[in-house]
């Protein structure tokens, strides 16, 4: 193990998005004029920051048996304006998509994205069914959001048709949202896609073979005081037993898988700490934890 320790270390490379847009409709596979979606909605660029230069985050990550290959993608511009073109116009952008996810969103996050009430003391309840459409409003966002990368597409065409079918998000999604204070942290959306094996692939494939895809993906998105979080990866029980454990005990409520549980609205607002950590928790473990367990878990399958 001390050997694979040594061996293990990060390194960072640096690029820069190149925006590769679908050539179909990526809920339904249709081949026409394709439109685009805005990955934060117009109705909330009233409740974002004011506009000026500012970045989103992308760092990618390929979590292996001796080392994680990380690449951190910065990209310009203002957060408002990032759109991408992928879906077609009548059925899904102004079909389902906006009488099934934005319309009803809209009406439910506003109240949170704004948070003014909030700050006065007020409380509210937010029920399971309106944590389900918050939840398909974010997991929507980042399926768009995926496009934006080539290569970096990590969710299966079925999940996009189950979303689109059913409303909710894919049942192996995670997915939380909390109240957060902004003092000076700049997050606005991070992503991270991830590239896990089992340690039976790790010892399949062996540890040196270039990624061409990831199967796992991590995002924040912050929209005004709204604080979202999202987490897919084959490792379904493995990031639904997931917990944040935030360092200055800001509110965070799971709201996918879904629970019969009413969410009572603030609790406490989650500081710019709660939510740094929030946003690199599972990335931070990736890449300290998940190349020496793998390690270990091949060595004692080579054992046994
Ligand atoms: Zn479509």
């Amino acid at each position: 193990m001390a050997k694979v320790f040594r061996r293990y270390k990060k390194r960072y490379r640096r690029a820069t998005i190149h925006a590769q847009e679908a050539s179909r409709c990526i809920f339904r596979g249709f081949q026409g004029p394709l439109t685009l979606e805005h990955v934060f909605s117009r109705w909330t660029h009233r409740f974002l920051p004011p506009r000026r230069m500012r970045n989103y985050q992308s760092v990618h990550i390929e979590a292996h048996i001796d080392r994680s290959d990380r690449t951190l993608i910065i990209s310009p511009g203002d957060i408002r304006d990032w759109q991408v073109r992928c879906v077609c116009a009548n059925t899904c952008n102004n079909g389902w998509m906006r009488e099934g996810v934005e319309n009803p969103a809209r009406t439910i996050m506003a109240p949170l994205i704004d948070g003014g009430d909030f700050l006065k003391g007020e409380t509210c309840m937010i029920t399971p069914e309106h944590q389900r459409i918050i939840a398909t409003w974010a997991s929507l966002k980042a399926m768009v959001a995926e496009f934006t990368e080539s290569g970096r597409v990590t969710t299966h065409h079925s999940q996009r048709k189950y979303l689109k079918d059913h409303l909710s998000p894919p049942q192996t999604w995670a997915i939380w949202i909390g109240p957060y204070l902004r003092g000076s942290w700049a997050g606005h959306w991070l992503s991270t896609p991830f590239l896990y094996h089992s340690p039976k692939q790790e010892l399949r494939w062996g540890t040196n073979v270039r990624a061409t895809h990831y199967n796992g993906h991590i995002s924040t998105q912050v929209v005004g005081q709204l604080f979202i979080h999202v987490i897919r990866s084959p490792a379904r029980r493995f990031v639904q037993g997931w917990r944040f454990s935030a360092p200055d005990k800001g509110s965070l409520f799971r709201i996918w898988p879904p629970t019969d549980t009413i969410i009572k609205w603030p609790g406490q607002f989650m500081s710019d700490r709660d939510a740094d950590y929030v946003a690199t928790a599972m990335h931070n473990f990736l890449i300290e934890r998940i190349g020496p367990t793998l390690a270990k878990a091949v060595s004692d399958l080579n054992s046994s």
